[in-house]
């Protein structure tokens, strides 16, 4: 669903992606761990376009991001064709960014209203049912500011899964989160994971890649280390800027 091909990108002369190249493949879920500083946000930026890439490609579906293929060759997409290759990447940041003058259930239905053209009594039914599904059928008509920070990033879970998109990219989803919230935010994840979403996570909850991630990708200074099953990559990684990683997160 996702791929990556060669993937750098600088801010001025600091090359902060290095050459990336990763495969995600549908219903997989892949988990990014690494240092502060090491790429992980701006790689998930890439992938939907926040950020432009100096070099290399990335594909979602069978589309190349921010291009159109016409004759053999890619065409740089408009703002509003762009608009819509986005609205089949969702995308959950570490600061819940719901809209603070509308409900849960507003916030989770604005996108498939506003950008799929869903009729209001249609978005309404199947805004209660994702609400229900990450147990908030309580809380349709609270305000974010009423709710607390684990329900309010299950509200943004929602409403990026009321897009139905192709992929959910995670950036750091849980860690504004007071530690007691942590548990229900990392639930809905892993409930999400076992029902097959594409998922893309950067996360420092190293039990969440274990019981979750297919894959567990490591990375350093704007490479990929090492990749593998998370048995392998967490459990008995080779690399010993891997180990130290670990050392200091477990
Ligand atoms: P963290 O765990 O702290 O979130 P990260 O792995 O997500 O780290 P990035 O946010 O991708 O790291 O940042 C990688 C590097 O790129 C950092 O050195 C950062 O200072 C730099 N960087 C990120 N965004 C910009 C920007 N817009 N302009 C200039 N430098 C940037
Ligand atoms: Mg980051």
């Amino acid at each position: 669903v996702v791929r990556a091909i060669g993937v750098r990108k600088r801010f001025g002369t600091h090359e902060v992606l290095r050459g990336i190249d990763l495969t995600v493949r549908r219903g997989q879920v892949v988990v990014l761990l690494g240092a502060s500083g090491a790429g992980k946000s701006t790689f998930l930026r890439c992938m939907n376009r926040l950020e432009v890439v100096d070099e290399g490609e990335i594909w979602v579906g069978d589309q190349p991001i921010g291009f159109r293929q016409r004759d053999g060759k890619l065409h740089a997409l408009r703002e509003s064709a762009l608009a819509a290759q986005r609205a089949e990447i969702g995308m959950v940041f570490q600061r819940f960014n719901l809209f603070p003058h509308r409900t849960a259930l507003e916030n989770v239905i604005e996108g498939p209203m506003q950008v799929r053209g869903v009729p209001a009594k249609q978005a309404r039914a199947q805004g209660i049912e994702l609400l229900q599904r990450v147990g908030l059928a309580d809380k349709l008509d609270q305000y974010p500011a009423r709710l607390s920070g684990g329900q309010q990033q299950r509200v943004a879970i929602a409403r990026a899964l009321a897009m139905k998109p192709k992929v959910i990219l995670f950036d750091e989803p849980t860690s504004a989160l007071d530690p007691e919230l942590v548990g229900e935010v990392l639930q809905v994840m892993t409930e999400l994971a076992h029902e097959g979403m594409t998922m893309v996570v950067v996360t420092h909850e190293i039990s969440f890649a274990r019981e979750a991630a297919d894959e567990v990708v490591f990375m350093d200074g704007g490479q990929i280390v090492e990749a593998g099953p998370p048995e392998q990559v967490i459990g008995n990684p080779r690399h010993a800027r891997t180990r130290q990683f670990l050392a200091r997160v477990l």
